[in-house]
């Protein structure tokens, strides 16, 4: 049987769509999500409609001791090991910085930093053990250029980048990858309300990506094959740089 994946941030967007192409490679699915249980539920079913098991696991992967607890329930299910782990989930919340609050700040950060730190860490031991892994870290454009409004979102993301360059060093011998996975701008609800043609006009394609080209490439980092990369952001943003 091929390994179990599990995808947080699942129900929606880039992350379902990583689901459903690493449910299409014959991996049974581990769904992450927050709150939105109806999209969530779709999801579920676009997987099943594939013969692939899924299982729906939701949590804040901000909140250390839900997290704790969910990541200590699914490494006991004794439904077999879980060679890889794309980190997805992450929230954006734009503002100027001298009138950031520091809601915002943490919100953003911690959903994508300490997200990061509590779903890893607990899957890291029995991937050793395994002898193989495969973790894909969603970053962004604004984390590896800087994005004016988004001086939260931006640390954020170029802090889970320097976690993937450093935790590709620690694990390399072990046949464990680490990556991350820099998208510009996704067709996605949380691009809604950004001045897309503006933007657009930046972009050398002079279209949106699509969560399907994200996920293709994700799948491909979390393959076999790809064992020999490791420790990379490849960006996917239709030629801004
Ligand atoms: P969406 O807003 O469409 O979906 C976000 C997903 O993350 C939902 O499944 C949501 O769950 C989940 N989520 C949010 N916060 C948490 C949390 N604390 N715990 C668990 N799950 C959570 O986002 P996208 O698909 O656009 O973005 C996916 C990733 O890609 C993000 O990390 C984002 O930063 C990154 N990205 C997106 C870009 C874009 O242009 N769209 C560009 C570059 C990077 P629920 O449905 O329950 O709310």
């Amino acid at each position: 049987m091929k390994t179990r994946a599990f995808v947080t941030g699942g129900s929606r967007g880039i992350g379902a769509a990583i689901a459903l192409r690493l449910a299409q490679a014959g991996h049974p699915i581990i769904l992450n999500f927050r709150s939105n249980q109806a999209a969530a539920e779709e999801v579920r079913a676009r997987i099943e409609a594939l013969g692939v098991e899924v299982t729906l696991c939701p949590f804040d992967v901000a909140d250390a001791d839900a997290s704790a607890a969910a990541m200590n329930t699914l490494l006991e299910d004794g439904k077999g090991p879980i060679g890889i782990v794309v980190n997805n989930a992450g929230i954006a919340r734009d503002n100027s910085f001298p009138v950031m609050k520091q809601d915002e700040w943490e919100t953003v950060t911690r959903t994508t930093l300490d997200g990061f730190y509590n779903v890893t860490r607990p899957l890291l031991m029995p991937m050793v053990r395994q002898r193989f892994g495969r973790i894909v870290n969603i970053a962004s454009y604004s984390g590896v250029a800087g994005n004016r409004g988004q001086v939260n979102y931006s640390a954020a993301k170029a802090g889970l980048i320097g976690a993937t360059k450093a935790l590709a060093l620690e694990v390399a011998r072990r046949n464990i990858t680490v990556n991350a996975v820099a998208p510009g701008l996704i067709e996605t609800e949380m691009i809604q309300d950004a001045p897309i043609d503006k933007i657009l006009e930046r972009v050398p394609m002079r279209r949106l990506g699509r969560p399907e080209e994200v996920a293709a490439l994700v799948a491909f980092l979390a393959s076999e094959e790809a064992g020999y990369i490791t420790g990379q952001v490849l960006g996917i943003n239709g030629g801004l740089g």
